[in-house]
């Protein structure tokens, strides 16, 4: 049979190690919680109400999606009783464990004495935690405005970016997610999340293209000195090192690099020098000469891990900075010790942001975010009324206070180092063993598997392959997540709590899907 390159049947052609036996199944660590018996409705009527009465937009993992009731730590129980190790922490959001002892007891104290007050009186537990979160930022990002959301909080932040800066253009990387609110659809830019309708500018690109036609006393909004662009929200070339056009073997700050090769000298990186440019060339013909901000995230999350190479960042800031913008870290994934060598992401990268947004860990699973900026960029929205009912409500404070006292009693950072430190080179054997797992990646527990034909070719192994694979994973208890433009990359996000024995658990399973895949491809 004639074999394309970089086919599946070619890596098979190459792979003759793989025997036709699978080993036999990893052995899930012990783990002395007992959950309570499920008492609710059957799994069948669970379907048919999630079939009429919520929203089909939300859709579901897995074939036969899971039905759980509980959990604990890093472990979720099924309605049957079956217990998962999850890596993927409710879309990275249970950052010291499910119901965690600590937070759980906080919130139940908190419950009992007051809820809800909204901020035109004071309570205590939003002072205590403002103080307690800023402690945590170097200067001068010393303020917090708090909100429900991730998307929320990004809203706020280019609300912000563009009152201050008084221009109105935010560029973000392609592959970002910076959420779902029609403001924040401008700035997520991968297709599968654009729905065809305007979004990103609203009444302001009324405004530009009033201002082009010289209608500017119509304007319905009272800009004096307008500098709108036709645009808005401009996305610029992502500098992913692995698939991107650029991108060597020593690009990235984490223990385990691309399996391309590297030409530059010691201390150059090429593929930075070429991605600035390509960010300078955004720059230069898609926005004003000043722009409101540009925002990223340290770590890309949504899109499966993608790191930039060393010192982007930095410039990129430099460039955005001398256009008069201002720079944002979404923090809301790689946050709150995630990376394991810093607290905050952009700390890994050597910067420090005019405005930082927060939310999924920072409530474990409680609907709460921030955004933390400096007192000059914030007095910008006290010129007039911004009222937020819920944000920063006595629960959430309380919340958000008990979950920076779990991780730092329990030393979660240093845990996520440690243990994310040994998952990434466990499995980067396992890439090195496997033709299809074409990339590794991520710090401390931020991972990124990402799934190939073959490492010459790095096309995307097809989504349904890959499906199978992590369908394999959940049969066989563990639980992994799913990113990338061409849904290739499995995404590992765990609970901050988990161990180098669960580690070992999940990287057997791994191997025993992708030998299950081999095997399966081997047949046809
Ligand atoms: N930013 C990033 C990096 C995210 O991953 C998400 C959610 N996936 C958001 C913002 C939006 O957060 P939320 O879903 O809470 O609105």
């Amino acid at each position: 049979m004639a074999r394309r390159p970089g086919t599946l049947g070619s890596v098979l052609f190459r792979q003759q190690k793989w025997k036709s036996s699978v080993s036999t199944q990893a052995k899930m660590p012990p783990c002395d919680f007992v959950p309570e018996k499920y008492k609710s409705y059957p799994y069948e009527r669970m379907q048919k109400i999630r079939e009429q009465n919520i929203v089909p937009s939300l859709r579901m993992y897995y074939k036969k999606p899971l039905l759980l009731h509980q959990g604990h730590m890093q472990w979720l129980f099924d309605y049957e009783g079956r217990r998962y190790l999850d890596l993927f922490a409710g879309i990275v959001t249970v950052s010291v464990g499910h119901c965690h002892p600590k937070v759980t007891m906080a919130t139940q104290k908190q419950l009992a004495r007051l809820w809800h007050t909204t901020n035109i009186y004071m309570h205590p537990s939003i002072h205590e935690y403002a103080e307690k979160l800023t402690s945590l930022f170097p200067d001068p990002l010393k303020v917090v405005y708090l909100t429900n959301s991730g998307s929320e909080a990004n809203d706020l932040a280019m609300f912000m970016a563009r009152l201050h800066t008084r221009n109105f253009d935010i560029i973000s990387l392609r592959g970002a997610y910076h959420g779902g609110s029609p403001y924040t659809l401008g700035l997520t830019s991968l297709g599968s999340y654009k729905h065809g309708v305007a979004n990103g500018f609203g009444c302001t690109t009324i405004c530009a293209k009033l201002l082009l036609n010289g209608l500017k006393q119509n304007l319905p909004c009272n800009e004096k000195k307008p500098s709108f662009s036709k645009t808005g929200d401009i996305s610029t070339m992502l500098p992913d090192v692995f698939r991107g056009p650029w991108g060597g073997s020593r690009c990235r700050d984490s223990p385990v690099q691309t399996v391309r090769k590297c030409s530059c000298p010691e201390g150059v990186c090429h593929a930075k020098d070429q991605y600035i440019e390509q960010f300078k060339d955004t720059l230069n013909t898609s926005v004003p000469k000043t722009v409101a901000g540009f925002i990223a995230e340290p770590i890309q999350g949504v899109n499966g891990a993608v790191q930039y190479p060393r010192n982007f960042l930095k410039e990129a800031y430099r460039l955005i900075r001398e256009r008069g913008g201002i720079c944002i870290a979404d923090e809301v994934q790689t946050g709150f010790g995630r990376t394991g060598s810093h607290f905050w992401g952009f700390q890994t990268h050597d910067v420090v942001p005019d405005m930082v947004t927060l939310a999924k860990g920072i409530g474990n699973g409680f609907p709460m975010a921030a955004v933390v900026t400096t007192k000059e960029i914030a007095d910008s929205l006290a010129k007039n009324l911004h009222f937020n009912t819920f944000g920063g409500s006595p629960l959430a404070c309380v919340v958000g206070a008990a979950v920076l006292d779990a991780i730092e009693e329990g030393g979660l950072q240093k845990n996520s180092e440690d243990v994310g430190t040994y998952m990434l080179l466990e499995l980067a054997k396992i890439r090195d063993e496997f033709e299809i797992v074409g990339d590794v990646r991520g710090k401390g527990l931020m991972i990124g598997v990402e799934m190939v034909t073959d490492k010459d070719s790095r096309c995307p192994l097809p989504a349904e392959e890959v499906g199978q694979i992590w369908e394999d994973c959940k049969d066989m208890g563990v639980l992994i997540g799913r990113g990338g433009l061409y849904n290739q990359t499995l995404r590992i996000k765990p609970p901050m709590c988990i161990t180098k024995k669960d580690v070992d658990f999940a990287v057997e399973v791994f191997r025993t899907a992708l030998q299950r895949h081999m095997e399966r491809a081997a047949a046809k």
